[in-house]
Parts: C-alpha cells; structure tokens; sequence
C-alpha cells in the first residue's frame, strides 16, 4: 500500500472524560511521519475537535444540542490542528487541515476541487489532516461519521488502504460489550445482511458511530478497490505492524 486514509475516531483520541489523550496523538503523529519517510503517502482524517473544544472552555459536561458541539468543535479545531503542527513539526513533517462535507464528494465541481487540493498537497510530502467542517455539516457530530467521511476521502484519491483506528481491535460476532461471548472476525470478504446485523446500532458514549458506520465506510471502500482495515488505536506501534501483514484487528479485502 502506497496511498493509505487513516481514521482515528473520538475514543481513540479523547479520553471518557472529553480530554484529549496527548500521549496518544503523539504516538499517532510519530507513526505517520515514519510511514512519510518511508515513501507512503498519508491522509489522516480526524476527529478530536469537540473534546480540544470542551477542555479549552474547561466544560466538564458533553454540549447538549448541535450547535453547542458545533460551537466546541469550531474552539476545538484550531487547537487540535495546532497541537499536530507542532508534534509533526518535530520530525519535519508539513501538514495542512482540509474541512470537507460529504457533500464535497457528491457535486462534482467540488468533487474535482477536493482531490484537485488533495492530490496536489500529497505531490508536495504534506499530510492533510481532514475532519468534517462541523460548520456547515453536522453529520458527524450527530452520528460520528467520519467513518464514511474517511471512505469518501480514499475514494476520492484512489487510495490503496484505510485504516480505521478505534477502541476496539476490529468486527465482533457482537457487541463485546453487551455479549461476552463475541468473537473477532479477522476477515470479512463479503459484507452480508448478517454482518450488518453484527455491526448493530451505535458505540461508546464519546464515540457515537459505533460499528455501522465503519461497515458503511468498508462498503464504500470496497466499491473503489480500496481495502479497509479496523484496528485498536492503542495497540502498540499498530499501523507499522498492519503493514507489515501482520493479523491484526479486521480486514476488508
Ligand atoms: P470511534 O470513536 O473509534 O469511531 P465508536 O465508539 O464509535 O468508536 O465505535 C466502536 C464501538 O462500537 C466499540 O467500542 C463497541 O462498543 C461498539 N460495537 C458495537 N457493535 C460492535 C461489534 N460487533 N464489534 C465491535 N464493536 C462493536
């Protein structure tokens, strides 16, 4: 794989508690620039901005309505940009933030201008960090949706891999939350009614996509000859070692 999206999800990047896990990030940001020097070029799409938001305006209780997220995520967004600038910076590494909406991806003047944007930042060697533009659109914040937003984006340049980074190291036959007995899928060939089921409704509490979402973001991958891949953001050196083949989390080839 040469061209790789990389999505990290809120329950990678945040804590229960909405603050950012800075020791994460700065773990996630050394990983990418050593996948850049290498030669591959990344895409990270990341979310994060609600819980930058809600520390900075030391808010200890999650935004009730949508416009109250869309206001932390606005604080937020700056903050976490600069929080990546500074620890890619540490390895020479330029990045740029890109606000899409999947609407971006739909209207094919803006379709053409997005992988214009995209296509021309990854022939200079930057990383475009891409999150919703909560702004304007709001289905992430409603339904954690950058899962799908990652899809658009590989498709949008022809990527060869997805990685999804969530909490969770991949698919289970359930919900191993609710269903002790759930087993990881470490591939899954064919998305089936049955698979859908699995997926069933939403996540965590800071996360909210859950695993329908990533079946839906691994539909749309598929389509467009990219493999996708769900992995645990916090298992140690993850995106090295998926690259290398190793069996980690779950596949769609
Ligand atoms: P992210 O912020 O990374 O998008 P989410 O919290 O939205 O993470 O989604 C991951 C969560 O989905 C898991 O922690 C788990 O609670 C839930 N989930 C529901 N069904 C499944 C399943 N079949 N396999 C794995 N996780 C599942």
């Amino acid at each position: 794989a040469k061209r790789i999206v990389i999505k990290v999800g809120t329950s990678t990047l945040n804590y229960d508690t909405g603050k950012l896990n800075i020791s994460r990030i700065e773990h996630l940001v050394r990983e990418l620039s050593d996948l850049a020097n290498q030669g591959k070029e990344i895409i990270l799409v990341s979310s994060g901005a609600v819980g930058a938001g809600l520390e900075r305006m030391k808010k200890n209780t999650r935004p009730a309505s949508i416009p109250e997220k869309q206001a932390m995520a606005a604080v937020g967004q700056g903050i976490l940009m600069h929080i990546y600038e500074k620890l890619f910076a540490e390895y020479d590494q330029i990045v740029a933030q890109v606000l899409l909406t999947k609407e971006n991806s739909r209207q094919y003047s803006q379709y053409i201008n997005s992988r214009n944007a995209l296509m021309a930042l990854l022939s200079m060697g930057v990383i475009p960090i891409i999150n919703e533009n909560d702004a304007v659109a709001v289905d992430e914040l409603k339904i954690g949706d950058n899962d799908t937003l990652s899809a658009t984006v590989a498709t949008l340049v022809d990527a060869d891999a997805l990685i999804i980074l969530s909490d969770i190291d991949g698919l289970y036959t359930a919900n191993p939350s609710k269903d002790k007995n759930a087993k990881l899928l470490h591939e899954v060939p064919h998305i089936t009614p049955e698979i859908e089921n699995m997926a069933g409704g939403a996540g965590t509490s800071m996360g909210t996509g859950g695993m329908s979402t990533k079946i839906k973001a691994a539909k749309i991958a598929i389509n467009s000859g990219c493999t996708m891949v769900i992995a645990s953001g916090s298992e140690h050196d993850v995106l090295r070692r998926l690259l290398k083949g190793e069996e980690l989390g779950t596949i769609f080839p």
